[in-house]
């Protein structure tokens, strides 16, 4: 594709990056048939390539975001289906990335959508404040008629049952439980802590029983995903860089994420901070930063489980970190038999706080993931990140659980408690 920016324009990091991922689209357009949003919305302007030529054009002009732009960029999952797909390696995702800090910067949004994302970037990266806005959302559960319908799919969203917090996500050194192999940190997470204690206590488990010793550093909080992918720059690399100074202290041979949405992003510090004070530090983690499967992928993991689980590819996982076999071969090596979806490429319409901002997409794309899954009669569904299976969990009566929760299971911990009733 031709760009026409300007040799000022090029002097920004931002807008060099934008070019070259920009001049990489041959406008093939095969990437319009694995987009979500295009095949629920058929128009050109929601698929991956009309997206494009909207950056593009608000980028080269220098020009404020306007509302057509911001509303087609708005409905992008970031699900990186269209990465997966592209045959030129177009980078989507730090081009969306680029155009959704431009917004941020230049566009501003009606009152009530400014007010919901401020809330959202101060609420869900604290897992106390995360907790208590939950606790407002059942108070607010009689009301939810007469609430506008972005609140009132917040109000929906929440929970039945909030666990107390873990003290496993205090931080401490787990450790291993025969000679020791590795010295991993875990992302405990945010929005996770606050949801699911189960995961990073299976997780824990599993790896100090295979001689994994297993640290919570010190002062590790969010990943900042989530104001990244709102375009909230200085806040986002506000967390981010709290964790690469955690991890650094805490010299350890990997990172180690059960969420993979926030693996996605941990995996691209390096890219984040290239050209700043903590370059190296933040490359350095990004190269240790593996999804949970990855390290149990060198284990020589054994179990006898007899059961039959839908797997779901969280598109973070698939798409974003490009892991795709190895969670299915591991639930196998442990003796579950594992059945896919027939679209397994697509999101389950979860996406970060896309549920949140645009319920109604989120809330076709995830009743048909339910459909497809619910149609393999399986036992139980597994997925690799919590905001998946808080989606699926709120349309099915099938237990939904984290492939880690079922491994450990396998290898010797206890029934996950999804299975438990
Ligand atoms: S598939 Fe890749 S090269 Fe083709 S239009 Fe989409 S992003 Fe551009
Ligand atoms: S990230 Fe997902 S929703 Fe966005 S353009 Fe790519 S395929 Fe479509």
């Amino acid at each position: 594709m031709q760009t026409r920016f300007t040799p000022e324009q090029l002097q920004d990091r931002g807008i060099k990056r934008a070019n070259d991922i920009l001049r990489s689209c041959v406008h093939c357009g095969f990437c319009t048939a694995t987009c979500p949003t295009y095949q629920l919305l058929g128009d050109e302007l929601d698929s991956p390539r009309g997206r494009i030529y909207l950056i593009k054009d608000m980028l080269e002009s220098g020009r404020a975001a306007d509302e057509k732009t911001v509303k087609h960029i708005d409905r992008c999952l970031s699900c990186l289906s269209c990465m997966s797909t592209c045959p030129s390696g177009v980078h989507y995702m730090h081009l969306v990335d680029l155009a959704r800090e431009h917004i941020e910067k230049t566009y501003k949004r009606p009152f009530f959508d400014r007010a919901l994302r401020a809330v959202l970037a101060q609420i869900l990266p604290y897992p106390m404040r995360f907790r208590a806005a939950i606790l407002g959302a059942w108070a607010a559960k009689p009301f939810r008629f007469a609430l506008p319908a972005k609140l009132r799919a917040m109000v929906d969203f929440a929970p039945r049952k909030l666990p107390g917090p873990s003290p496993a996500d205090r931080p401490q050194t787990f450790a291993a439980q025969r000679p020791k192999i590795r010295r991993v940190a875990l992302l405990s997470g945010c929005a996770q802590t606050a949801l699911n204690t189960d995961i990073n206590e299976a997780t824990i488990r599993i790896l100090t029983r295979h001689g994994v010793e297993v640290v919570i550093a010190k002062g590790m909080g969010c990943c900042g995903a989530v104001t990244h992918h709102m375009g909230k720059t200085a806040a986002s690399h506000k967390s981010a860089a709290a964790n690469i100074k955690a991890w650094t202290a805490a010299d350890v041979d990997a990172v180690v994420i059960n969420t993979s949405g926030c693996g996605t992003t941990v995996k691209d510090y390096g890219h984040m901070f290239a050209g700043t004070d903590l370059a190296d530090d933040a490359a350095a983690i990004a190269a240790k930063a593996c999804d949970v499967s990855e390290i149990l992928g060198l284990i020589d993991l054994k179990g006898q489980a007899e059961m039959t689980v839908a797997y779901h590819a969280a598109c973070s996982l698939q798409h974003g970190q490009q892991i795709k076999a190895l969670p299915k071969d591991l639930l196998r090596k442990a003796g579950f038999t594992v059945l896919e979806p027939t679209d397994p490429h697509l999101c389950c319409g979860s996406a970060g706080t896309y549920n949140l901002m645009q319920p109604e997409l989120a809330g076709q794309l995830g009743a048909r993931k339910v459909a497809t899954l619910e149609s393999l009669t399986p036992d139980v569904i597994a997925a690799g990140n919590i905001g998946c299976m808080m989606q699926i969990g709120a349309g099915t009566a099938l237990p939904v659980v984290h492939t880690v929760e079922l491994l450990d299971w396998a290898t010797g911990g206890p029934k996950p408690r999804a299975l438990q009733a």
